[in-house]
């Protein structure tokens, strides 16, 4: 459910940017999901195509970025990803890391006719 309004949301925004340039038919549109953002990504593409008819676009296609989850280390400054909950610098060790990616979600580009 939780994709349902995030794809409703998106939508608005698809929406109102065509309000801005006066309408028009999309073709593409672009979307960063991070490994973090907590969105899954094939149920929020099932809800934008389901959504597609009702809002008078049937021909746009969806586009998805995903952005892994990224750390760096704050002792010694390596940046690394990680496959499996692990929040140690895999180069000195340290615990002293933060996360610097993986949490975006956003629309890149959108593409109208
Ligand atoms: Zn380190």
């Amino acid at each position: 459910m939780h994709e349902l309004s995030v794809a409703e949301s998106i939508w608005n925004i698809l929406e109102d940017e065509l309000k801005k340039i006066g309408g028009g038919k999309l073709l593409s549109v672009k979307i960063v999901i991070g490994e973090l953002s907590g969105v899954v990504p094939d149920a929020l593409d099932f809800y934008l195509n389901l959504l597609k008819d009702d809002k008078g676009q049937p021909d746009v296609t969806f586009h998805y970025t995903h952005v892994p989850v990224k750390f760096q280390c704050g002792s010694c400054g390596h940046t690394f990803t990680v496959d499996r909950p692990m929040f140690a610098c895999p180069q000195c060790g340290s615990v002293d890391v933060k996360i610097i990616s993986g949490n975006e979600f956003y629309i890149e580009e959108i593409e109208v006719e």
